[in-house]
């Protein structure tokens, strides 16, 4: 399809060999006020963006307005693409010939800038992996660095121990980067199958992640020689995976890389691990089913009041710590709004107010920075110098205030310069953008002022002259008028044309009258064209020497902006341990978790009509070692479950928690096993995915970890599910390290597993209670000692709108069953083939029915039968 090169024409040879380099993205080629898109990617891209494909010569291509391209971006991005943005790099009446063009910039997932792309409660990470074997230890370990371009942030760890790939895997997931970076040489590999579910998975050659390589790239990017400050020093496998990772951003950014962040560096261990699944389960960022933050624990807990608060609380809540005493720390920070009622209500309505500096810096050096952006910086920066006075008032607080406020205070910098030349420098209701001008103050230039009043001063200048040449004329229908093509002119109607002067030009001829211009009219028109030409260029001058000005202060703006998002959290967890009447829970060392009166966090504020009944627990990894939960369906089991682990992560992240008191002992991993989740893109079934996840709690649980078990070995038969649900108890009992072993919370269907309490030491049984009431249940949610005594599926089952004489059919077939307690699954009668309707017992899939559905099936299949 593609012509040969020698009949293309030059535009199109300047399109091949720009593509060239850019082959596995969309090439957005501007073309005047388009971006066309030719051969592949117009046949790519044109359905994405539902524009019209069309052709040029032979080539297929289509196009988009430049000025809306942003959403068209979007569109690629989010389908997979990376889109190559290449402009004219020169003005079209400079070039000699051909415009010159480049690609200026490489859109990938990981590399976003652009609000409109972005979402601003949410981290976009793009990050680097180094997977290194080590000899001398045989095992591999990795190296990991990413970083938010959009707002700055830059970390780095280093896992290295002989758990490291399950390990690297929880974290990334933790991480949730929007894009990968890998060594070339490991494009097909098993580690790259396992990347792609994370997200776009892309290459970067190997001698990027080399050591020395690496380790000069970043002294590069940070301006130091040595990586010593940034205790990194020794870390060269999170050095090699950063070096690598800058290399693909100055590739990808082409302009200047926004301000970084110093690197932090962090070690895995400092934070609780949530496992792959316990994220999505306990419904910590975003609801199971709607994949919403609405009725998630951040819904609930973020009530922060700007966009970098609720970034930090979202972290936060993805990383609760495992150090008691810094967690205290935390908490005497909440502590101290909690009680400063006034204070948090006067600081929360002041950061309602404020820009969202660390996007606004990345936004400034990537070009992007609209002019009102600069003004809610500058009225940002207005606010530090009160926020601080009621911080630090009355000046008594700040003496017995904890340590995290005082730190708070400290780094609330000011910038009075950067306030004073922006107030000075940018008008007040700034344009859009800055094209056109209009975007720097009066006063502050007087090049600029002289050349705006010129233009400005036009309209009464030409009124001016034409009343001058009226009177000089003679002729009172003379007039002044503009064209774009022949510019200022003087028109003379047909009948006055003998008054015409001499000094006049005749310019255009037109039905009823002529035009002309004369020497002082073209000389004004100059000096009028010229002066908005200028003006323009000069704003565009001040706004670039305006951005590199708040540029230079970019690391106090990075810890400013830092710390007004703790400041924002903290707030935000006293205002709501305030309004949800939250207690603050001890912090130990412990293995112990008590809750006393516990509550949903998010389910006690979603319920209608109806109040939450909370409940308490006890589980200490020894004597209660396994909590054993029986009950019916929808007695309020896996609400139990989840709540002790939100509790006890909202405990971790120095947050108070919904409980009348708790005593939280240090939690290193939760792990949950809920619910079907199938994995059927994986083309694994329920049963398989539920065996995976717990083979791999098996493996990394340790002395202080929780785990939340709901309904493990249910996807098999029920003499299966029951002898793997009793071998996991079992093991994780048997077990224990000096008499410890993880916290089970485990609920199940299988009221035979209730007998394993005498026998299995640390099993406890629980349930939770139903009252029954004139054949009716009702449903009182209390947790209670002891196993629950029957299933109650019939009563549930009722509930759920079964046909009257199905419930009245399965209880005759129950109490027959009970009576003859040979199992059902095994009687030999109902099972015997060849039978007449085999094809109704066909149906009965023993590895996915419940016993409701078993019970349906067979008393439509006897009642044939028996006919
Ligand atoms: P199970 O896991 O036992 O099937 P769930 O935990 O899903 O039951 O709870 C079913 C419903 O019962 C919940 O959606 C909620 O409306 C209600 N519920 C559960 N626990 C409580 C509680 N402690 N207080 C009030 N309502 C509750």
């Amino acid at each position: 399809m593609k012509p040969e090169k020698e009949s293309l024409t030059p535009l199109m040879q300047q399109y091949q060999a720009i593509k060239q380099n850019y082959k596995d993205a969309i090439l957005f080629f501007r073309l005047g006020d388009f971006y066309e898109m030719f051969g592949d990617d117009a046949l790519k891209a044109s359905p994405v963006l539902e524009v019209v494909l069309t052709k040029r010569q032979t080539v297929p291509m289509c196009g988009i307005p430049y000025h809306s391209s942003s959403s068209y971006i979007s569109k690629l991005i989010k389908k997979g693409f990376k889109v190559a943005i290449c402009e004219q790099v020169e003005e079209p009446s400079q070039a000699k010939g051909i415009v010159k063009r480049d690609v200026v910039r490489l859109i990938t997932p990981g590399t976003l800038v652009e609000d409109n792309l972005l979402d601003t409660k949410k981290n976009n990470y793009l990050l680097a992996i180094y997977p290194h074997a080590n000899i001398k230890s045989k095992t591999e370990e990795i190296g990991i660095a990413y970083l938010d371009i959009s707002t700055g942030e830059f970390y780095l760890t280093e896992i290295t121990d002989d758990k490291t790939l399950s390990k690297s895997k929880l974290e990334l997931n933790r991480i949730n980067p929007s894009e990968l970076i890998l060594p070339k040489s490991l494009k097909g590999s098993s580690l790259e199958h396992d990347l792609t579910s994370l997200g776009a998975v892309n290459f970067i050659e190997d001698w990027y992640f080399e050591n020395q390589q690496a380790k000069e790239t970043l002294l590069k990017t940070l301006n130091a020689n040595s990586l010593k400050s940034f205790g990194i020093e020794d870390k060269t496998l999170a050095v090699s995976s950063s070096g690598a990772l800058l290399k693909y951003l100055e590739e990808t950014q082409k302009t200047a890389l926004p301000p970084l962040r110093p690197p932090k560096f962090y070690s895995t261990d400092e934070y609780m691990l949530l496992d792959n699944t316990a994220i999505d389960n306990l419904e910590l960022v975003e609801n199971l089913s709607t994949k919403k933050r609405e009725n998630s624990l951040l819904e609930i807990m973020d009530n922060t009041a700007t966009s970098m608060g609720s970034r930090l609380m979202r972290r936060y809540l993805l990383q609760p710590l495992t150090n008691a005493e810094k967690i205290k720390m935390r908490q005497k920070a909440v502590k101290f709004f909690i009680d400063e009622g006034i204070m948090r209500r006067q600081i929360q309505d002041l950061l309602k107010n404020t820009g969202d500096l660390e996007r606004i810096i990345s936004r400034i050096s990537s070009g992007l920075v609209m002019p009102r952006e600069i003004i809610a910086l500058k009225d940002t920066l207005i606010l530090i110098p009160q926020i601080k006075n009621i911080l630090t008032h009355p000046q008594t607080v700040i003496d017995t205030s904890p340590e995290i406020i005082n730190h708070i205070i400290t780094n609330l910098v000011e910038l009075p310069d950067i306030v004073t030349l922006v107030t000075k420098c940018i008008a007040e209701n700034p344009p859009a953008d800055i094209s056109k001008g209009g975007v720097i103050k009066s006063g502050y230039d007087n090049n600029l002022d002289e050349l705006k009043k010129i233009a400005h001063n036009a309209k009464e200048y030409l009124a001016e002259l034409e009343q001058k040449e009226r009177r000089r004329t003679g002729i009172n229908s003379l007039k002044i008028g503009y064209t774009s093509v022949f510019g200022y002119y003087l028109e003379i109607t047909k009948a006055n044309l003998q008054s015409v002067p001499e000094n006049y030009i005749r310019k255009q001829t037109l039905v009823n009258a002529e035009r002309f211009i004369t020497q002082e009219l073209k000389e004004y028109e100059e000096k009028v064209l010229t002066a908005e030409e200028k003006s323009i260029r000069i704003e565009q001058d001040i706004f670039s020497s305006l951005k590199k000005t708040i540029l230079s202060e970019s690391a106090k703006l990075h810890i400013l902006s830092t710390t007004i998002a703790e400041l924002d959290v903290f707030i935000s967890f006293a205002k709501i341990a305030r309004e949800n009447n939250y207690c603050l829970p001890e912090i130990t060392n412990a293995y112990t978790i008590e809750i006393k009166d516990g509550r949903h966090p998010v389910l006690e504020k979603k319920l209608i009509g109806k109040s939450f009944v909370p409940n308490d627990t006890l589980i200490d990894g020894n004597e209660n070692q396994i909590i054993l939960f029986t009950g019916p369906n929808m007695a309020g089991k896996s609400t139990y479950l989840r709540q002790v682990a939100l509790i006890t992560i909202m405990a971790q992240t120095g947050s108070y928690t919904p409980a009348a008191k708790a005593s939280i002992g240090i939690v290193d991993k939760i792990f949950t096993r809920m619910g079907a989740s199938d994995n059927l893109a994986g083309g694994e079934s329920t049963f398989m995915v539920e065996m995976r996840e717990t083979a791999s709690i098996l493996h990394n649980a340790t002395q202080r970890s929780l785990l939340i078990l709901d309904e493990v070995g249910r996807g098999t038969s029920t003499s299966d599910g029951i002898s793997i649900a009793r071998a996991v108890l079992e093991y994780f009992s048997k077990n224990r390290k000096n008499g410890i072993g993880p916290k089970v919370l485990f609920a199940t269907h299988y009221f035979e597993l209730t007998e394993l309490a005498g026998i299995v030491e640390g099993i406890k049984n629980y349930n939770v209670c139903i009252k029954e009431w004139q054949d009716e249940i009702v449903f009182i949610h209390k947790v209670v000692p002891g196993p629950s005594d029957k299933s109650y599926g019939i009563h549930v089952a009722k509930l759920a709108g079964l046909p009257e004489n199905v419930i009245n059919r399965a209880k005759t077939i129950l109490i027959e069953l009970e009576t003859n307690p040979s199992n059902l699954y095994n009687q030999p009668s109902l099972f015997q083939s060849p039978h007449p309707l085999q094809d109704e017992i066909s149906k009965i899939d023993t590895d996915k029915m419940t016993p409701l559905e078993a019970l349906e099936i067979i008393s439509n299949w006897k009642k044939r039968y028996e006919k």
